[in-house]
């Protein structure tokens, strides 16, 4: 869902985290002979995040799904706009938190890694991975109950007593990510960003892991932004899904409704890439052509433009609004009426 300037008040009951006009920039280049760039990695995106929802984003490589999640978490600065967090018990403003509060925060917002062989260090026990979360914010008063805190998340995350002792190296991909988790959830997070967290799994891991996931947000009343680039996935478990394109949000639906009827051309090419074993639908598959322009010079109007099948000057000269498109279904698109038949 997106957030708009006129149902802040009910959005922010109802959500954990809420972004208005949110943009990050990153200066680029500079050097002696280079001009100084600015890469728009996120710009402009409002975005509403219920809370107990498990929230799908989606996008190719460059769409800034992955900035985006990390300006959520406050791991990457704020250009301009607003993000703020309420989770029935504590309220916060990402843009003026001091120190000690962002310290606070970083209890309650937590990250799950990609890629479960770099995200652990291979000079530490499992025991020492998970507990040092706690160690380093100071969220416990002795050894003894940083250990009752690390065996109670490993329980959780399917991991044994044996494990704690054992070192990274022995573990496979699936196991390795059971501890990334554990780690993410020890200082008991309410949101949590898990960016392309069954990417680098096999298939049958993957499943493992998302059920894993979906547990886990039962018991532990977990928020979720899942940011992938795998639509299969993201249907299997998102309840809501959100679709980046060249730093802005496209298209936002319930799940269901995205994958019954996409509404943005974008959408609808990204729905028709995923693989299929029906031949028939093998062959209507409409292809995305070209790349994604480079963030640093987006072109004018609607930035999909100069990849749309349905393009017209209007498109070239004139950045479309999100709208909505039904109930919790928003689109930025000038054409989606005519083109939803
Ligand atoms: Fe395509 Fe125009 Fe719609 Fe952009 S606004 S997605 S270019 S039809």
């Amino acid at each position: 869902m997106t957030a708009k300037k006129n149902d802040v008040a009910t959005e922010h009951s109802a959500s954990i985290i809420v972004a208005r006009d949110l943009s990050v920039h990153f200066p680029i280049g500079g050097g002696l002979f280079q001009r100084r760039q600015m890469l728009k990695a996120v710009e402009g995106v409002n975005i509403a995040i219920p809370k107990g929802s498990f929230f799908g984003l989606v996008g190719e490589s460059g769409s800034g799904k992955t900035t985006l999640g990390r300006a959520l978490l406050k791991a990457n600065p704020i250009t301009r706009g607003e993000v703020t967090y309420h989770d029935g018990e504590v309220d916060y403003d990402l843009g003026t938190l001091p120190k000690d509060k962002l310290r606070e925060y970083r209890t309650r917002a937590q990250l799950i890694f990609q890629d479960p062989y770099a995200a652990l260090s291979p000079r530490m026990t499992v025991r020492d991975i998970i507990a040092e979360p706690l160690e380093v914010m100071n969220l416990t008063q002795s050894r003894e109950e940083t250990d009752e805190r690390v065996r109670d998340i490993a329980g959780k995350c399917r991991l044994n007593l044996e494990h704690l002792r054992r070192f990274p190296h022995a573990f496979s991909g699936g196991q390795r990510q059971r501890i990334s988790i554990a780690r993410a959830l020890v200082s008991n997070p309410r949101f949590v960003v898990a960016d392309e967290s069954v990417a680098a799994l096999d298939v049958s891991i993957q499943a493992d892991i998302l059920n894993l996931l979906k547990a886990l947000q039962q018991e532990l009343g977990l928020t979720y932004l899942f940011i992938s680039h795998d639509l299969s996935v993201v249907a299997h478990i998102c309840d809501h899904v959100a679709v980046m394109y060249l730093g802005r949000l496209v298209e936002s639906a319930p799940t269901r409704e995205l994958f019954q009827r996409p509404r943005h051309p974008y959408t609808k090419a990204l729905l028709s890439a995923i693989p299929s074993l029906d031949p028939d639908r093998r062959n209507t598959a409409q292809k995305l052509t070209g790349e994604i322009p480079s963030p640093t010079n987006p072109p004018p109007g609607c930035k999909f433009h100069t990849r749309c099948p349905h393009a017209v000057s209007r498109c070239r000269e004139e950045e479309p609004e999100l709208e909505f498109a039904g109930t919790s279904h928003e689109v930025s698109c000038h054409r989606w009426k005519e083109l939803d038949v």
